[in-house]
């Protein structure tokens, strides 16, 4: 397996210390993880869990300038169908419904004209909350723009789905990724996106009303100077929403080594809640807010089972390993991550720059 080999010695840079808060003070979390995702990244890894400031981190890890090659099978570059706000017809009874209420209430609160919406079907939206909690973290609890010019930036974008979304919204929406090929084909569609690293945009201060980073903070060499920049391009006033993976998820502790969250080498730095909204306090944001979680434990749980049976997590046909007691072990997870947020796969955090 790829993973028996080494990553190349003269590829490594090592830490010794906290990538966030500099604290040498450390324990081993995790030791000889691998690549089980995407399985194309040579070496073992060590994650270790810092006694200053709580989170974890590899150590050591692909330098900055030769982690491309842990990219090679990375799902940004699959060209798989994306979700859409405007699905083409014909559409099926339920989802003619789901849609119909969803777009309803979206054409309400952003004064937008989304297609299927049914007449006065925002009036229903209260009545199902958990699909709703399910639609504003799809649109990433977007304010509206109510007519204004406002300016999105979708850091780490991929091909560009929101964006897209974001347009239907009613913001202006710009993109940012390191892979070419993702720039490229959202760029085909239409979408302004461009190349760009994190610290590093070449973006003007304080031009941007809204930044969403998605499954991208824990992929970053330096995650505080990412935060520093992202604070500087916000306008007075504006909001960054950052989601990742939670280092504090019942997951983690369910499958150790095999969680789908740790994606070693990607993934380099992972957060408790608490450890980022904190860094985000000292960074200078405040309404520092984590959102509830919504169901995510099914995807979590059925790849981190089949990376724990040895098998491809994104292998054809039923996850490998799946039965229903898994079923139900992931129904529970969620069922504790609406009780309790901090205890979610994935974590969801707004932080609001001083007006
Ligand atoms: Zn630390």
């Amino acid at each position: 397996m790829i993973f028996d080999e080494p990553w190349p010695e003269n590829e490594l840079e090592t830490l010794g210390a906290c990538p966030v808060c500099g604290s040498t003070e450390r324990a081993v979390l995790l030791d000889g993880l691998h690549d089980m995702a995407f399985r194309v990244a040579p070496g073992r890894w060590t994650l270790w869990r810092c006694g200053g400031c709580t989170a974890a981190y590899l150590d050591p890890r692909p330098a900055a300038a030769f982690i491309v090659k842990a990219y090679e099978r990375y799902y940004t570059h699959g060209g798989a169908e994306s979700f859409r706000l405007d699905p083409p017809g014909p559409l099926d009874l339920r989802t003619r419904f789901i849609t119909g209420i969803r777009n309803a209430w979206l054409n309400h609160r952003y004064g937008v004209k989304l297609p299927w919406a049914l007449p006065l079907g925002w009036l229903l939206a209260g009545f199902f909350p958990d699909r709703q909690r399910r639609v504003e973290q799809l649109i990433r609890h977007l304010p509206p723009a109510k007519g204004q010019r406002r300016v999105l930036l979708d850091a780490g974008c991929g091909s560009g789905d929101f964006l897209r979304m974001a347009g239907q919204l009613g913001y202006q929406a710009m993109g940012l990724d390191f892979d070419h090929e993702a720039v490229a084909r959202g760029k085909a569609a239409g979408l302004d996106i461009r190349q760009g690293s994190l610290p590093g945009t070449g973006l003007a201060p304080e031009s941007i009303d809204y930044i969403t980073i998605s499954h991208v903070l824990e992929h970053v060499h330096d995650p505080v100077g990412t935060l520093e920049e992202l604070f500087g391009l916000l306008k007075p006033g504006g909001c960054l929403w950052i989601t990742q993976p939670n280092l504090s998820a019942l997951g983690l502790k369910e499958f150790g080594p095999a969680w789908r969250g740790l994606e070693p080498p990607r993934h380099l730095t992972l957060f408790e809640p608490a450890g980022l909204m904190t860094l985000l306090d000292q960074l200078g944001f405040e309404r520092v807010e984590l959102h509830d979680a919504v169901p995510q434990a099914g995807f979590y749980y059925s790849q981190s089972r089949a990376q724990q049976v040895g098998a491809d997590p994104y292998g054809p046909g039923e996850p490998a390993g799946w039965s229903p007691d898994w079923e139900a072990k992931a129904a529970a997870a969620d069922a504790a991550a609406a009780q309790d947020s901090r205890l979610s796969e994935a974590l969801t955090i707004t932080a609001w720059k001083p007006v």
